[in-house]
């Protein structure tokens, strides 16, 4: 469960938290599992969703958020998408397309390289 005190101090509203980039077409994109923690002084901090940890870097959360992937996936299938927004989504779907397009390049390079070396050692 998201924290409900840090750096000595109450949490006293948590949200998710707004992503540095924007989606496509310029909506804001939230992370939900990464939450913007408002303290009793009124400064924030960031805190994971499933657990207590904070940091005041936004960016640190991302990374420790495999900590909770750990479960076998025997026993769970975890759903690659569980937990993001539809903008996030919509970023892995693009990054998906973009990573298509790639290595159907890398592989018409490759098969280029292949028949010239046929060539040359035929
Ligand atoms: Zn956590």
């Amino acid at each position: 469960m998201t924290a409900t005190s840090a750096k000595g101090l109450e949490v006293i509203a948590d949200e998710p938290t707004e992503a540095p980039m924007r989606a496509k077409g310029g909506a804001p994109v939230h992370w939900r599992q990464t939450r913007t923690l408002l303290l009793a002084d009124g400064s924030t901090t960031y805190g994971c969703v499933h657990c207590d940890y904070t940091s005041d870097n936004m960016h640190s959360i991302r990374p420790h958020l495999n900590k909770h992937r750990t479960t076998p996936a025997a026993e769970i299938e975890v759903d690659p998408l569980d937990g993001l927004t539809l903008g996030e989504i919509r970023q892995q779907l693009t990054a998906a397309a973009e990573w298509k397009a790639r290595a159907v390049r890398a592989e018409q390079h490759l098969s280029m390289l292949r028949s010239a070396l046929r060539e040359v050692t035929a």
